[in-house]
């Protein structure tokens, strides 16, 4: 299991989204803690 940073919802590994910072629940979570995806 991961977590989300933003609103710490727990979540299987294969459905976190990933940001340079770390794992996120959604995109929408993603952009709201001021992270973007990681450079491919
Ligand atoms: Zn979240």
């Amino acid at each position: 299991m991961d977590h989300c940073l933003h609103c710490q919802v727990h979540f299987p590994f294969d459905e976190g989204i990933q940001g340079l910072l770390g794992t996120y629940c959604s995109h929408d979570h993603r952009s709201a803690a001021g992270d973007r995806a990681p450079a491919p």
